[in-house]
């Protein structure tokens, strides 16, 4: 089952803290090991390989949205651990956090920088990396906000939004963050949903 999503609209941020940015430095220059590109659609086909694309099983993303549905009216917030190879991301594990945001966890999240540190340290007990993280826009569209912009980081993961309509999970996108600090911006990429996650080795 292959579900492509096209990007959309709204609020929303990852919260990691400056103070604990540098450390992860060395992780995100990881991330960005491929430059991921734009999916063309003239040439969808010959570029498949090449496109920006985050592989998840039916569960996890049904995870995200519960999550999402969960926290409703507040916001949600989690790590997706996996692979990542040229602009494909395969998701294998989805690490729920606490939004720490309490004063304003309605269009606001953060996630504590200790546990972005122990989804680091599982991602590597399991040989991958962190390649994303997801979040909720409660009753407000998929669309990344400025400040889901300014506070990314991450540079050649997958930020998925789902947004919650009246408590009810609606539309989930996915996009992938380019460019560097200073010029930085997010490509909507397709999410597509695969039945039995492989490694990409694998699976290439
Ligand atoms: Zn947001």
């Amino acid at each position: 089952m292959v579900l492509r999503q096209k990007s959309a609209t709204s609020l929303g941020h990852l919260g990691l803290h400056h103070c604990i940015m540098s450390a992860f430095v060395e992780e995100a220059a990881r991330c960005v090991a491929s430059v991921v590109q734009s999916r063309n659609v003239d040439s969808m086909a010959p570029l498949r390989r090449e496109s920006s694309v985050l592989r998840i099983s039916k569960a996890d993303y049904d995870l995200i949205r519960w999550e999402a549905e969960r926290s409703y009216p507040q916001e949600c917030c989690g790590i997706i651990l996996g692979t990542m190879l040229g602009g494909q991301r395969l998701a294998t594990m989805m690490v729920p956090c606490r939004n720490e945001r309490i004063d304003a966890a309605y269009h606001r999240y953060s996630i504590p920088p200790e546990q972005v540190i122990a989804a680091l340290k599982l991602a590597r007990s399991r040989a991958e990396s962190i390649v994303g993280f997801y979040h909720s826009h409660p009753d407000c569209p998929p669309r990344y906000s400025t400040t889901d912009l300014t506070e990314a980081h991450w540079f050649g993961c997958s930020y998925v939004i789902t947004s919650v309509e009246r408590g009810h999970a609606a539309a989930t996108d996915s996009y992938v963050l380019v460019g560097a600090e200073e010029r930085k911006k997010f490509q909507a990429e397709e999410i597509e949903i695969v039945a039995n996650p492989q490694p990409l080795g694998i699976a290439l």
